[in-house]
């Protein structure tokens, strides 16, 4: 079976947890219980993501340092170029090396305006994920650099060629693992990991996974960042609108298919999309044959 074909007593697969730095007491701690409820599972790393524009630059580096101060995890500070000259974005990067941070996911970042509208780099500021990834790697060689990577293409890349030429640049400008838009059909997955290693790219494509806590919300998402939702995927969540209990299990369910056909398929790293939620994460890695690091005693065997 998988558990025991993947490693005895581990399930010799690796992870990591995306989370958004809250706006709220009551976000916060949201957010740290499923931090707690999610470290005992020994993720490789766990992301904080970068607001649009900049506009949590305190927010995560608040949630970083948390993270670094109070847990044994490996925090990684997602940063963007937008909206930001070149020197503030170096003294993030500065604050974050001081503060002990190793790891950053260098993005571009969306328009201030919103998705959909024409991007234009801040007149000094870095223009492109790759430039940002560069000046990274120069300032502070200590610190690893993730990037993105899309399996469906970004939506402002032409052609195939535009965006591993684009990924390719990151790579060689430092980057040391791509990680995915969130896709729900993972034969576009395999596909794209066929194209970049013909592009000669070899570093790991970590497939994000985006657990379906709200399909309309999901859907809508999906949209504007150009993944696709194929109409047997939404499927499965038809007619559940009203009825949140069997969404949440339907979710789950679906969820593990997903990243079951991808472990059958030979992937062994997965970042997961936490929206800050660990039950349905916490149950699909539980189904991957991973265990917290001190096990729980269940009540059964307590008595
Ligand atoms: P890039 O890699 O720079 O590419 C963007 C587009 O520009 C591509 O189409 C590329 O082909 C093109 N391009 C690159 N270089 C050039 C050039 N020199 N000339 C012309 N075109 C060029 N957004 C946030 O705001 N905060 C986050 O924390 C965040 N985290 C993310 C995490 C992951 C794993 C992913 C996949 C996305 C994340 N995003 C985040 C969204 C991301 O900022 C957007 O998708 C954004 O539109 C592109 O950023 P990028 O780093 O992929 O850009």
């Amino acid at each position: 079976d998988r558990a025991s074909r993947s490693g005895a007593g581990s399930s010799g697969l690796r992870v990591s947890y995306e989370f958004f730095p809250p706006k709220t007491e009551a976000m916060e701690e949201t957010l740290w219980k499923s931090i707690e409820r999610l470290a005992p599972l020994s993720p490789d790393f766990v992301s904080v993501t970068y607001g649009a524009g900049g506009s949590t630059r305190e927010r995560t580096h608040a949630t970083v340092s948390r993270i670094l101060s109070e847990t044994a995890l490996k925090p990684a500070a997602h940063l963007t170029c937008v909206g930001a000259t070149r020197a503030e974005v170096d003294a993030v990067v500065d604050e974050y090396a001081e503060a002990g941070v190793r790891h950053i996911v260098a993005l571009r970042g969306d328009p201030v305006e919103g998705i959909g509208s024409v991007y234009r780099p801040h007149p000094e500021g870095y223009s492109h994920a790759a430039d940002l990834v560069e000046a990274i790697r120069r300032r502070r060689p200590e610190i690893e650099v993730s990037v993105s990577a899309y399996v469906e293409r970004h939506p402002e890349s032409a052609d195939w060629q535009t965006e591993l030429d684009n990924l390719k640049r990151k790579v060689d400008a430092g980057a040391s693992r791509a990680i995915t838009q969130f896709f729900f059909d993972n034969d576009l997955y395999m596909a794209f990991l066929d194209r970049v290693a013909a592009a000669g790219i070899s570093i790991p494509i970590v497939p994000g996974i985006v657990p379906v806590l709200n399909f309309t919300q999901t859907a809508k998402f999906a949209q504007k960042a150009g993944a696709t939702v194929p109409a047997w995927f939404a499927a499965r969540f038809e007619g559940l609108e009203d009825d949140a209990a069997t969404r949440q299990l339907v979710a789950a369910a679906v969820c593990a298919e997903q990243v079951f056909d991808l472990v059958d398929r030979g992937v062994g790293d997965f970042h997961f999309y936490t929206m800050n939620r660990a039950d349905l994460v916490y149950a699909v890695c539980h189904l991957l044959g991973m265990r917290p690091e001190k096990p729980v005693q269940s009540t059964e065997a307590a008595a």
